[in-house]
This record gives structure tokens, C-alpha cells and sequence, in this order.
């Protein structure tokens, strides 16, 4: 990585350069604007299927393959409450359970009624799964309220000292 020294005309623009540099120091890979835009559709899109009569809060994921497959998944609530299933782990064990386990970034968006007002970070539950199947230092964690509004966070800044399969080896 380079770094030069550059003027910034907006403070957007500044914003902006942080988040490449941040992207591609922390995580390795850049992850294509594009892409990421890409990811937050579809995590939205997965609000609509979002089964949460209880709380209401709506949440959808959009978890990307390395090998470069979405799985999406919603929160799927229940009567009992603890059977109860985050989006993002729908997501994996979609993923999981059709083989695949090598995994690049997750998309996750929520809010009360499914209106995003906020960012909807991971529970420790879903940080945990994280942890089974990918690089701390690498898998990206992406949480937006919309296309313009969104940061990108590595699994290792969301759960800094996780235990995971590294420490039983
Ligand atoms: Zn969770």
C-alpha cells in the first residue's frame, strides 16, 4: 500500500479515500463500490421476507462466497423466542449446508418495521458463526442504512480476541 499525500476538495471525497485505504491496509482486498452497492440490495430486499412478529425488527444479510455466490438470508423469530434465527446466520447455514464455507464479506441492514435508521451490527451469537468460517483479519463486515450510508468493518474490529478453530489447533 501507498500512501501519498493528496488535497481533498469535500469532505466526502476525504471520507471516501479513508475507506479505500482502510480496505485495502485492514481487510487486503478492496471490496468494489459496486459490489458493496450490490450487497446492500440485496440485504434490503431480504427485509420483505423478514419474519419478526415479535420484535419487529426486521433484518436482512447478504453474505458473498469466495467462490463469488450470494446467500441471503432474514431473521426468522419464533413463539418460543430462543429458536429464534438471525439473518446472518440464515445466511451461513444456507451457505453451510449446501457445502460452501469460505466466505469474502457480509452485508447485514435491519430497523424497527424494516425502516433503517441505523446501522443493525451483529449479535455475539452470529460474530461467533462468523468466526467458525472466516479470517478475522479479512472478512468483511458491511452494515449500511443505504447505498450513500454504509461502513465496512473486518470481523476481527467487530469481535477483537474471538475464540474460533485457530485456538483448539
Ligand atoms: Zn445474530
Amino acid at each position: 500500500m501507498t500512501t501519498k499525500t493528496k488535497a481533498f476538495e469535500t469532505k466526502d471525497a476525504l471520507d471516501l479515500y479513508k475507506k479505500i485505504i482502510y480496505t485495502e491496509g485492514k481487510a487486503g482486498r478492496r471490496m468494489d463500490k459496486k459490489q458493496i452497492e450490490e450487497m446492500i440490495d440485496l440485504a434490503i430486499k431480504q427485509l420483505g421476507y423478514s419474519y419478526a412478529p415479535y420484535s419487529h425488527f426486521h433484518v436482512g444479510a447478504a453474505l458473498l462466497a469466495k467462490n463469488g455466490t450470494y446467500y441471503t438470508g432474514c431473521n426468522i423469530e419464533n413463539a418460543a423466542y430462543t429458536p429464534t434465527n438471525c439473518a446472518e446466520r440464515t445466511a451461513f447455514f444456507k451457505a453451510v449446508s449446501e457445502g460452501v464455507k469460505e466466505f469474502q464479506a457480509i452485508c447485514v441492514v435491519g430497523g424497527r418495521d424494516g425502516v433503517l435508521t441505523g446501522y443493525a451490527a451483529p449479535c455475539g451469537v452470529c460474530r461467533q458463526v462468523m468466526m467458525e468460517f472466516c479470517d478475522p483479519e479479512t472478512f468483511q463486515i458491511i452494515l449500511a442504512v443505504s447505498k450513500d450510508k454504509y461502513d465496512v468493518f473486518t470481523l476481527r474490529e467487530l469481535f477483537p480476541l474471538g475464540f474460533g478453530p485457530a485456538d483448539l489447533a
